[in-house]
């Protein structure tokens, strides 16, 4: 957890980077103007801002203890340019109130101040489940390790690392896209592609069943090192739900 160390409210020097005119806090602010005025920019370390979910920041009250004024649930923390001084950075993310965890545990209470502007504070609230699947807590979106495990569990399931590569430039490069990724089909999920040269859509099944979706109408069917086995072709006259024509054929491999 990040924990944002304000001052008295004070004028920002002109062209400041995140066009505010004030920083630091005076008991008077709302959270939207004590979050605008201080969401950066700090030097916050790229580990830390892979790291962070939730960031406090703590001001002195009226009675002049510090005490966390606000909580904000980290979306993302955003470089800013700041002439002079390089990789300065801000946080963006949303607004906590009364009833979120995290605004229940630390808003109101007192706190240290810290000398640096930017603290870390060790909280479970920042430990969110392993994104590998494994269960597993960690600070991280992975426990260390287990996106470099998660990753090649990937590429096996296409083949070789050099197999995953001609893969995954083949998918990108056709705009190709994975349809119907939540159902459980036995073929496989086809890729759907679009070629404006020849003008149609084409889908691609693991098997290597091609079809292909003509923008006049007509539609091809491939089916590559193999037989293609047509059983029905069923035409249907317009505003006729009986199908008129009925065609059943087999195309030996060539
Ligand atoms: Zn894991």
């Amino acid at each position: 957890m990040i924990h944002i160390t304000m001052g008295a409210c004070r004028p920002c020097p002109p062209g400041d980077p995140l066009n505010r005119s004030t920083y630091g806090f005076a008991p008077e602010m709302t959270p939207q103007e004590i979050y605008e005025a201080n969401r950066g920019y700090y030097a916050i370390g790229s580990e830390a801002e892979k790291r962070e979910r939730y960031a406090i920041f703590s001001g002195i009250g009226v009675d002049g203890e510090r005490v966390v004024v606000l909580a904000v649930d980290i979306d993302k923390i955003v470089p800013v340019q700041v002439p002079g001084k390089a990789s300065r950075k801000a946080i963006e993310g949303r607004i906590l109130e009364a009833g979120h965890p995290v605004y229940d545990t630390y808003v109101g209470k007192p706190i240290e101040g810290a000398r640096n502007p930017v603290v870390y504070l060790e909280s479970s609230f920042d430990l969110g489940r392993c994104k590998c699947g494994c269960g597993e807590v960690s600070r991280s979106s992975f426990v260390p390790g287990h996106d470099q495990r998660a990753l090649h569990e990937r590429i096996a399931q296409i083949g070789t690392v050099a197999d995953f590569i001609d893969w995954f430039d083949r998918t990108l490069n056709s705009g190709g896209e994975t349809i119907g990724q939540h159902v459980d089909l036995r073929h496989g999920q086809p890729q759907a592609s679009r070629n404006d040269q020849w003008d149609h859509d084409k889908y691609d099944w693991p098997n290597g069943l091609g079809l292909f979706l003509y923008d006049d109408g007509r539609i091809k069917v491939e089916l590559k090192d193999g037989t293609v086995a047509v059983t029905d072709v069923s035409n249907y006259a317009s505003g006729n739900s009986r199908r008129s024509a009925h065609v059943i054929a087999q195309f030996a491999r060539a």
